[in-house]
């Protein structure tokens, strides 16, 4: 295993890959029932293949997935060998006190006292705005100075600009979470994004390095691409190397669900070093993303500048899944998750009233009402 240093926290050495604790093996496919002496075993062979970044979060596996990591983190005996990081949900904070509720009950749910990497979880321009008005940043400095929490970050889906506006907004900040992979340079904060934040010395933790799985379980023209590389990797290695090129990354992080993967992955952590992707590996990514995205339907980068929409339809949201499904070749899954998210909340395509408000913010000169009505078509 390889290990990088945080600009801002340099005495500690991270493992390049970490474990992600959002995708635990679970018992007869539900979400919220973890096999936990797999998950356990598993946990147990990343500490073996030098894997010390653990990282879960409050409302992974149905609030599962903490509890399970106290149990067995003390089980194994390993707490002095795992970095343990976990998130405040910031949807849920209505007011001050909440901060205090949240990080009490987690640090009771991970049998510590202790949380290493406590980062503030999703942050977009609305829930910042939130944690600024609910004092989320004088509790967090709070329970840094106190010892309950060893390092502050956030983790972030939004468009870049409100990126720039949360790393500039605090200068407690010590290392940002981001989706990053050979798909999403220019998605969320994207490859931009982790410039920023290295010129501000925040270490990125990448998340999603494989796309939710997707950049693992490729479609056959991509797997014919890196077939033309002369020694057979497989596509989540090619996934993996290129985040892990990044030398503003300090630790990838990726929920797996074997110990297989487990392996694979650490082995590919245990080679790939910053800046060492060559230009023939560059060429194939580039023609594997162009690949990706001449597949798209519409040319929407979730940028956001045409929110917020006043019938409130989530516009990238909708134009995201439809996208999914075309690159992926995944319709039902996107049609699934439509249903049970976007169309749920009442902020689908179905909700627009063709008011055109959104149209000339769109930078990218989308007909965003005609085609959301398109994206409604394909996803209902
Ligand atoms: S055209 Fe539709 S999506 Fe755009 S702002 Fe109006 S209601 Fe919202
Ligand atoms: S529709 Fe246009 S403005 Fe809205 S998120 Fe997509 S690219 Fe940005």
């Amino acid at each position: 295993m390889l290990y990088r240093r945080f600009p801002k926290i340099s005495s500690l050495e991270i493992s390049a890959l970490g474990l992600g604790c959002m995708r635990l093996p679970t018992i007869g496919g539900d979400a919220s029932t973890i096999d936990e002496a797999a998950a356990t075993a598993m946990l147990a062979d990343a500490v073996s293949a030098g894997v010390n970044y653990v990282d879960t979060a409050w409302p992974y596996h149905g609030q599962k997935s903490e509890p399970w990591l106290g149990r067995a983190v003390e089980d194994l005996g390993v707490r002095d060998r795992v970095h343990l990081a976990t998130k405040a949900p910031s949807w849920l904070v209505r007011e001050a006190g909440d901060w205090e509720t949240f990080l009490s009950e987690q640090l009771s749910r991970l049998r510590t006292d202790r949380v290493d990497f406590y980062l503030v979880h999703a942050l977009n321009r609305a829930r910042w705005k939130n944690a600024l008005q609910t004092g989320g940043l004088e509790f967090l400095a709070k329970a840094k100075a106190d010892g309950r929490i060893g390092h502050v970050g956030f983790s972030f889906h939004d468009a870049f600009d409100s990126f720039k506006e949360i790393v500039d907004g605090w200068d407690g900040w010590e290392f940002c979470q981001v989706q990053y992979n050979y798909l999403d340079e220019d998605y969320q904060a994207g490859g931009a994004g982790l410039r920023y934040a290295a010129g501000r010395d925040l270490g990125v933790i990448v998340m999603e390095p494989l796309r939710g799985g997707a950049l693992a379980r490729v479609p056959e023209g991509i797997r014919t691409i890196f077939a033309k590389y002369p020694t057979p990797r497989m596509p989540a290695e090619w996934a993996l190397r290129h985040a892990l090129d990044r030398q503003e990354v300090v630790t990838v992080l990726s929920g797996m669900g074997r110990s297989e993967e487990l392996w694979e992955n650490a082995g590919v952590a245990s080679s790939a070093r910053p800046n060492a992707v060559t230009k023939a590996e560059r060429a194939l990514l580039d023609e594997a993303r162009d690949w990706f995205l001449s597949r798209t339907a519409v040319p929407c980068t979730a940028c956001g500048y045409c929110k917020p929409c006043p019938s409130g339809v989530d516009i990238p949201a909708a134009f995201g899944l439809w996208n999914e499904a075309t690159m992926f070749g995944a319709l039902e899954a996107s049609r699934r998750q439509y249903e049970s998210g976007l169309k749920a909340s009442g902020s689908g395509a179905e909700a627009c009233a063709d008011c055109g408000a959104c149209v000339p913010k769109c930078p990218q000169g989308i007909d965003i009402p005609a085609r959301l009505a398109e994206a409604l078509a394909a996803l209902s």
